[in-house]
């Protein structure tokens, strides 16, 4: 009897690499009609330009065996993740550093200036932030907090920052220097032809089958065992429940040269309806020039309905229990193993999806050699 993978992204592609190398056959599905999952790119008919067909991918990461893992299948260009951010009419970069500072409050502070002054913008009556707002507000002030982050999450999230947890904001970097990386990872690239590339070379083996335009729900055959990567909700037919996420909806604009001269800005007034606008050419740099056209997204951001992809986990209180208790339900079942960022129900960057899948083959190692069950 064969393994089953149900999702072609990261996840569902790393674990059917291994069983192949293995020597163990794989069905892989997927219900959309191409492989990659949400990282999916595609050179877009009309312009020519690499499209990130599900919102802009930045490959970055700290793990040494991720970042060789990659390499093995594709050459990653150097990419360096640097945002611009419009707030009240005035454009800045993100994440905070000293040239934003000193524009925003129209000053020409030295790093050690700049860190008192913030110091003391700082609420320090918040000794352990317990939300979103919380962490802002004691990190970089009111001020700050109001221009670029304030609008901003409640566009995203749909709900009020004091109602988010604070990890949300950790992710970012403050900086008292004028680097403007997004990112503090040693690594970052972004792969010169694209993520679906990268996927399908790590899917070339005799032993996989890819069966795309196909639903789990939908396949009748017995398996050795399954690693599920989509929605643990869905594998369990929502019996507990639905579990919350946003998704996003893209507007396109195609133009003639340069859009906005940069590949990501944030649009951070709430006025604003969109969150950011994504110009896809910006990406490659190294073929933007010779592109004629171009083509960017405004990035709308909305509660995910039954028939939308799900994007970002929202994982409130109400939700962490539905979640705990569709774990629960998981351990119990047999035959059966949840992984990524559907089947955790949790914000996965991609290097963080590949480690956790590698991981996993571990583990799954460790088990097939002693000849006991999965
Ligand atoms: P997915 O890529 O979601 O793959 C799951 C697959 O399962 C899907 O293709 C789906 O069609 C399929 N599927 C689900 N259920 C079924 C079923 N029942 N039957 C058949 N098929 C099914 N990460 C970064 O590192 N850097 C970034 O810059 C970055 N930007 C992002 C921007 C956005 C807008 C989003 C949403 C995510 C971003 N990420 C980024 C995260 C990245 O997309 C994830 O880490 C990665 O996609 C996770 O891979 P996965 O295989 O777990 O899930
Ligand atoms: N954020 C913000 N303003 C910005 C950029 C980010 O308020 O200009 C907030 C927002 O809530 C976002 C979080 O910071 O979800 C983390 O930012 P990141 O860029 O990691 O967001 P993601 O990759 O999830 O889109």
């Amino acid at each position: 009897m064969r393994f089953c993978i149900v999702g072609a992204g990261f996840s569902g592609a790393v674990i059917a690499r291994h069983l192949s190398e293995q020597g163990y056959k794989v069905l892989l599905l997927d219900e959309r009609s191409h492989i990659a999952g949400n990282c999916h790119t595609e050179r877009d008919e009309k312009t020519g330009v690499m499209v990130h067909c599900y919102g802009p991918h930045i490959f970055h990461t700290a793990d040494q065996r991720v970042w060789d893992y990659v390499q093995r299948f594709g050459k990653f260009r150097p990419y360096t993740n640097r945002v611009k951010a419009i707030s009240q009419g005035r454009l800045y970069t993100l994440p905070v550093n000293l040239l934003t500072i000193n524009q925003f409050f129209n000053k020409t502070m030295s790093p050690l200036e700049a860190r008192a002054f913030i110091e003391e913008k700082a609420d320090k009556s918040i000794q352990e932030p317990k939300n979103f707002e919380e962490q802002a507000l004691s990190m970089i002030g009111h001020e700050l907090y109001e221009a670029f982050f304030h609008g901003y999450t409640k566009k995203q999230w749909g709900l009020e920052p004091k109602e988010l947890p604070a990890a949300i904001l950790k992710r970012l970097p403050l900086r008292f220097n004028y680097d403007d990386n997004y990112f503090n990872h040693p690594y970052q690239g972004m792969p010169e032809n694209g993520y679906s590339e990268i996927v399908k070379n790590i899917l070339n083996s005799n032993n996989i089958e890819i069966r795309l335009n196909t639903k789990f729900e939908d396949v009748e055959e017995e398996f050795q065992h399954v690693f599920y990567t989509g929605p643990i909700d869905r594998y369990f037919d929502f019996s507990l429940g639905r579990l919350g996420y946003r998704t996003l909806d893209f507007e396109r604009i195609e133009t003639v040269g340069d859009y906005q001269g940069a590949a990501v800005i944030n649009y951070c007034d709430q006025q604003v309806p969109f969150t950011r606008i994504s110009e896809h050419k910006h990406f490659a740099p190294w073929e933007a020039d010779s592109l004629e056209k171009t083509v960017a997204f405004r990035e709308y951001s909305r509660l995910a309905e039954p028939k939308d992809i799900p994007y970002y986990p929202i994982r409130l209180v109400d939700e962490k229990t539905m979640l705990d208790n569709y774990i629960s339900l998981a351990k119990n079942t047999s035959g059966v193993s949840f992984l990524g960022r559907l089947g955790t129900y949790r914000y996965l960057d991609m290097d963080i999806t590949i480690s956790e899948a590698l991981k996993a083959c571990d583990q799954l190692d460790d088990l097939l050699s002693k000849k006991l069950k999965i």
